[in-house]
């Protein structure tokens, strides 16, 4: 038992003191594949709802630890916000995904955009627009080629912050896109104010789709308003015709989900982006 300031002993269950273990397994473990360079990224395909056309690809991180597995990111991110290592993480996800892109071009694919998750740590760190726009210029890539993804909770945490940071990556030319949407409780003002470009419509809303009439309005409204802002919609987590002809109905403009691809090694992805080319 451990002494509680405030109003006298709190324990710890066996559940927590396992808990807190791994996570201090898994913050070391993570120092050591950043310093090792022993981080991948895999990349998701992201559909035009209206041709099946590939539009884009998002970089997802993947880790596999000879002694603990495969984690995932859902699991290692929050460690590594907590630890202070998601800025060189950040970096080098910026860094590995744009490099990508470039020898993708550079090798003949057609152009496209790739996506790449922002912790919110990152997003508000004073450099990461300077980060940015000293990776393009160093691999001349044009900067619409890049898109943000912040998650809706993120953005809605300090709203103002948000709105000059979005300005900054914005005047930079860098696309920006609210992740998991409709899970954050926007406040629709606010929406308005951010130079976003799309919304990326939350999985959870898209998996029962089919039979829940209420997912059904949710995405219904999701996607009107976006549109009467001016802005895109992706459905996240498609995994059926169903799911698909659905969203399809409803306008949305993209599609990302297992229904195309799983998030594929570098290397496969540019044998599904040559195959789209030659559908
Ligand atoms: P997210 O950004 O919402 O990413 C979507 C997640 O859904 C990914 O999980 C993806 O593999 C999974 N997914 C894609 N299509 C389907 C589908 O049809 N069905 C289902 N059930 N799942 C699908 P993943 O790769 O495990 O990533 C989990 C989360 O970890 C991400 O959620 C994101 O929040 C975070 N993450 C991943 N990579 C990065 C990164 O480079 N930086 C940051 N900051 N976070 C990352
Ligand atoms: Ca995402
Ligand atoms: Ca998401
Ligand atoms: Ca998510």
């Amino acid at each position: 038992a451990k002494k509680d300031g405030r109003n006298g002993y709190c324990f710890f269950t066996p559940q927590m003191q396992a808990r807190s273990v791994r996570n201090l397994e898994v913050e070391n473990a993570l120092r050591q594949a950043v310093a090792r360079n022993q981080l991948e990224l895999y990349y998701q395909p992201q559909i035009s709802a209206v041709d099946g056309k590939l539009i884009g690809a998002e970089a997802l991180l993947r880790w596999h630890n000879p002694e603990l597995g495969f984690i995932s990111p859902a699991e290692f991110i929050p460690i590594a916000e907590e630890s202070g290592l998601i800025l060189s993480i950040g970096e080098w996800v910026l860094r590995t995904a744009l490099t990508q892109l470039k020898s993708w071009i550079d090798r003949g694919m057609s152009p496209i955009i790739v996506a790449v998750n922002l912790s919110a740590i990152q997003f508000r760190h004073a450099t990461l627009p300077q980060l940015v726009s000293t990776i393009l210029d160093e691999l001349q890539l044009p900067p619409e080629f890049l898109e943000l993804e912040l998650t809706e909770s993120a953005a809605m945490h300090d709203p103002v912050a948000a709105i000059d940071i979005m300005n900054n990556l914005h005047g930079r030319g860098v696309r920006m896109s609210i992740d998991d949407f409709g899970t954050g409780y926007s406040s629709l003002s606010y929406l308005k104010k951010f130079k976003v470009y799309k919304l990326k419509i939350d999985q959870s809303f898209v998996r029962d789709i089919s039979t829940d009439p209420e997912d059904k309005a949710i995405v219904n409204a999701v996607i009107q308003m976006a549109h009467s802002l001016g802005l895109k919609t992706i459905a996240e987590g498609v995994e059926t015709e169903s799911q698909l002809d659905f969203v399809r109905s409803q306008l949305c403009d993209e599609v990302q989900g297992y229904y195309f691809s799983k998030p594929l090694p570098a290397a496969q992805f540019e044998d599904f982006a040559r195959r789209d080319r030659n559908m």
